[in-house]
């Protein structure tokens, strides 16, 4: 491992050194630091900061400090009772250890898990811009069927960000340019021609906090994950859903894919076709097929087209049933 700086932030306005990142948890950093993908010349530890509450905002959401345990967020029960998605997903993600010490900052700004991105000896248009991308003709079974370039196919791997994005969760950031707030569903990019970038955010933003919006009708809302192996494996296509249904009808919907795209990806073709529409799986069918019309599938992951279409279909009508 290429040898590195350490110190402990102690105050928001501490900055970022050229070289430097933000340590939390240190369960996706200091992997990608032992296997010479991440090489910083420096490590600010942002642990003490004080970002570690989950307080209950004026208007009726959450706001999570970016230090939360993804074990403690999801025992929550302001967020086991009005948004189980989220407790769901985080449930699902990693293992009892991990999520000890992953924390929401850190898991909403992991790196893909593509097998030629994880090794630093193969070319990878993400950690060596213009290398090229060997997992289009390679490895991409798991890889992105929508939003993905030339340049890149990678997938988002978080699970917990896939919930954020159907309740339309808010992050908010520090940095030297002060504060500013990003909807979730704008904070990862796709990535074009410059995959090397993963999100929005510029050197020393410091993610302080995400923040829930009330969303009475997510009380009814789930998260389903499909993988490789019963535990500890990351989604090879994912669904999170929160349905409002009255008399039979769709009122309102939310609905965000995971595993399936270089960010979580948030269904908005689905959700409008949705609203007003019978609550019945062939209009889950219908919209599902509305939002993957898009994909663009390589040789060895069309599956995850008919994955997600059953995915989507099995969760919203679930929760249709509950209803009844
Ligand atoms: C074996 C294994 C299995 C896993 N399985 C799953 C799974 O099934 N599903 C899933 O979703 N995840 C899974 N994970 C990933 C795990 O969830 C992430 O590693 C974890 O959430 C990262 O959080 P962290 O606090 O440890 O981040 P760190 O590793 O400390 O940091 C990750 C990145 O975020 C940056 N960062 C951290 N905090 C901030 C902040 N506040 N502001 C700005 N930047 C920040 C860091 O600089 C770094 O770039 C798995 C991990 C492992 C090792
Ligand atoms: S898909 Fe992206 S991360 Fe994977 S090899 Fe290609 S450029 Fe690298």
């Amino acid at each position: 491992m290429k040898t590195f700086d350490y110190r402990t932030a102690t105050a928001l306005d501490d900055g970022l050194e050229p070289g430097a990142v933000f340590l939390a948890g240190g369960t996706n950093l200091v992997d990608l630091m032992k296997l010479g993908v991440a090489t910083p010349d420096m490590l600010v530890d942002v642990n003490r900061l004080p970002l570690g509450e989950v307080t209950e905002t004026p208007d009726g959401g959450l706001r999570i400090g970016a230090a939360v345990r993804n074990s403690d967020l999801a025992a929550d029960p302001r967020v086991r009772s009005a948004y189980p998605v989220l407790s769901q997903a985080l449930l699902a993600g990693a293992s009892g250890q991990l999520r000890n010490m992953a924390t929401t900052g850190g898991n909403l700004l992991q790196r893909t898990r593509c097998p030629y991105f994880m090794d630093a000896s193969k070319p990878c248009n993400k950690h060596a811009p213009g290398s090229g991308c060997p997992a289009r003709d390679g490895d991409h079974r798991n890889l992105a069927i929508l939003g993905g370039s030339q340049a890149c196919i990678a997938t988002h791997p978080s699970d917990m960000a896939v919930a954020l994005a159907a309740l339309g969760a808010v992050v908010h950031v520090d940095g030297p340019a002060g504060p500013r707030s990003i909807a979730v569903t704008d904070l990862h990019r796709l990535p074009g021609d410059t995959p090397e970038r993963d999100t929005v955010l510029e050197h020393g933003e410091l993610i302080t906090a995400v923040e829930l919006p009330a969303l009475p009708f997510a009380a009814r809302s789930a998260y389903r994950k499909a993988r490789d192996r019963a535990s500890y494996a990351f989604a090879v296509g994912s669904v999170a859903a929160a349905l409002d249904v009255a008399d039979g009808e769709v009122r309102d919907v939310r609905l965000a894919f995971g595993a399936v795209a270089p960010k979580p990806w948030r269904a908005f073709t689905a959700e409008q076709q949705l609203r007003g529409r019978p609550a019945t799986k062939e209009e889950f069918l219908a919209a599902a097929d509305a939002e993957l019309a898009g994909a663009q599938p390589l040789r060895d992951n069309a599956y995850k087209i008919s994955l997600l279409r059953n995915l989507t279909a099995a969760v919203l009508a679930r929760l249709a049933e509950e209803v009844r």
